[in-house]
């Protein structure tokens, strides 16, 4: 594997890692937006539940008010009640008795019909704030009221109504105080029309369908109210708030709280605190088998300091925050699909481009590598060709040109002087005796003789002359442009040359002559360059014939 493939590989890798990381990217994107979008409309949901519950308690508020207005002023009002009333200015204990009793009978169909519409206390305090009858309890009378009833000592000084939520000893309930006064503007008492929150969750529940829990805080009570059993309304722990009794009625009954207790997880119950001590109007939303209720808990402030003293808590299935989770469900799944398919569409193509570039890129290192082959094997074969147009062209021993060669190049040369008024000569050479060195010296020294010859031929010609072997110890020249008297200098020159040297082979001195015959070139009788040799090869005939070691010209 080349460095290129390997870097290849290892972008394949990069490649990869990059796409899971865009993947990872793109789906955690999807994820945040389609939580964020989940989450603006389930607090939608949870804002439009909060304010359907405040809107639903100020309108039953609302409508007892008005209701106690009416209430109130029928009975101030009315010729007997304030007969009575007006009566108990100058009363002594055993008249206030009397007149209680008749007040008692006056009102008791009154009161029934109230009740009916809700009405928990119909309650008549005298300026004093002491109790003269309270028609939901008429035994119970005679108590100062001025510490623990606001509403009451609040409109004896104002002469003004006082309204709002308010804790009683053993109760507490929405406050409707006003003040009674006879038909000159005298103020007789002060007349609290009071409902209780129970009446609001039935209303709630009717009109509504909303499940309520009322809650109210421990700190209001003056005396620990839910130890007490002969109470009507009673009070246990709240599951929301640790510092809120709940109130117990027929429809909020403890075990039913229980069953909403399992759904409050510690971080609901945590959010909801927090709340709540922030004395906020909010709501939450919590999971009961699988199916969102929301939860609003509206404050509910005392008449006197304002405060948050309770709260009211409904509980709704919400199909809108139901569907918001599946559809984010959905939504996501679709989209985790599409960017699947998408990143694997995609990776793909890329990966493709990439193994093309790859195959491609060992293609073209192959074709290299081939072409080098081809290369190396050109110059190989064109090696070998020259060596074998060496040695069909030079003879082996001498590297003289062969007589092959020789008679090529010499047939050209006729050719060529065929056609040119220019000719040529051939000297023909043979060593004299030559049987005998071999045989006297041996073989090898015979070849050491041989190569010198050759070597003497060469240096005593020019360039442009051709020197061969013919074979054996026979040599030829072909003289270019050289007549038989130039032909025959050269060729005394060279036999003298062979003649006169000594060598030394194999720790020998060896002495040895040649003879030589010339010939020249005859355009009219030579057309190949055998004629021209046989008349050369007769002169030398000539030489050896009349003592050897001389040079035979022949003249034709
Ligand atoms: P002459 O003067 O009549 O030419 O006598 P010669 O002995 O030279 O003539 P001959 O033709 O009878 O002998 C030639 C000898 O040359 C015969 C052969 O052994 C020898 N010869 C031919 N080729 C080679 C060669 O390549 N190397 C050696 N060492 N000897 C060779
Ligand atoms: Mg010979
Ligand atoms: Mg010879």
């Amino acid at each position: 594997m080349t460095s290129k493939t390997h870097k290849i590989k290892h972008s394949d890798t990069r490649l990869k890692i990059i796409f899971l990381l865009c993947f990872v990217i793109a789906n955690t994107l999807v994820f945040v937006v389609t939580e964020l979008n989940k989450r603006q409309r389930i607090n939608l949901a949870i804002d439009a539940s909060v304010e359907n519950l405040q809107t639903q308690f100020n309108v039953i508020n609302r409508f007892h008010q008005k209701d106690s207005k009416a209430i109130y002023l029928a009975t101030q009002d009315n010729q007997k009640i304030q007969e009575i009333l007006l009566q108990l200015k100058n009363a002594d204990k055993k008249k206030k008795d009397v007149l209680r009793r008749q007040l008692y009978n006056q009102l008791k169909n009154r009161y029934e019909f109230m009740k009916f519409k809700g009405v928990l206390q119909y309650h008549f305090v005298l300026p004093d704030n002491t109790t003269f009858l309270r028609m939901h309890k008429p035994t119970k009378y005679g108590d100062d009221l001025s510490e623990i009833r606001y509403s009451f000592a609040n409109t004896n000084k104002t002469h003004e109504p006082t309204l709002g939520f308010e804790q009683g000893k053993t109760a507490h309930a929405f406050r409707n105080t006003y003040p009674v006064f006879d038909k000159d503007g005298n103020y007789l008492c002060a007349l609290d029309i009071g409902y209780g929150s129970e009446v609001i969750q039935t209303h709630l529940t009717e009109i509504n369908r909303l499940h309520t829990h009322f809650l109210v805080h421990k700190k209001i009570f003056s005396v620990k109210t839910w130890e007490r059993k002969d109470l009507k309304l009673k009070y246990i722990q709240s599951i929301e708030h640790k510092d809120y009794m709940f109130a117990i009625t027929k429809q909020h009954t403890p075990e039913r709280l229980n069953k909403t207790k399992r759904f409050l997880t510690p971080s609901h119950k945590e959010n909801i605190q927090q709340n709540m001590d922030a004395g906020k109007s909010f709501g939450i939303y919590i999971l009961r088998d699988k199916k969102a209720t929301i939860a609003a808990f509206k404050p509910i402030h005392n008449i006197k300091e304002q405060q948050v003293v309770a709260y009211l808590v409904s509980y709704k299935p919400d199909w809108f925050i139901d569907t918001t989770i599946l559809l984010t469900k959905i939504v996501r799944l679709i989209l985790f699909l599409l960017l699947s398919a998408l990143f694997y569409y995609i990776y793909k193509n890329v990966l493709a481009a990439q193994k093309e570039k790859e195959f491609s890129f060992e293609l073209e290192q192959k074709v290299k590598t081939r072409t080098q082959e081809l290369e190396i094997q050109k110059v190989r074969a064109e090696d070998v060709a020259k060596k074998l147009e060496t040695m069909a062209s030079k003879d082996f021993l001498t590297d003289l040109y062969n007589r092959r060669f020789f008679a090529d190049i010499a047939n050209n040369t006729i050719n060529l002087a065929k056609r040119q008024t220019k000719g040529f000569s051939s000297l023909m050479i043979d060593i004299d005796k030559f049987k005998k060195v071999n045989d006297t010296y041996g073989h090898s020294t015979g070849d050491e003789v041989l190569k010198n010859l050759a070597s003497v031929l060469t240096k005593n010609t020019r360039a442009s002359d051709i020197v061969a072997r013919f074979g054996g110890e026979e040599f030829v020249i072909l003289l270019p442009d050289t007549d038989i008297a130039g032909a025959k200098i050269i060729a005394q020159k060279i036999r003298q040359r062979v003649e006169s040297k000594s060598l030394q082979i194999h720790g020998a001195s060896i002495n040895y002559t040649i003879s030589i015959g010339i010939s020249q070139f005859n355009k009219n009788i030579d057309s190949v360059i055998d004629t021209v040799l046989d008349r050369a090869d007769k002169a030398l005939y000539e030489a050896k014939n009349s003592g050897r070691n001389r040079v035979f010209a022949v003249h034709e």
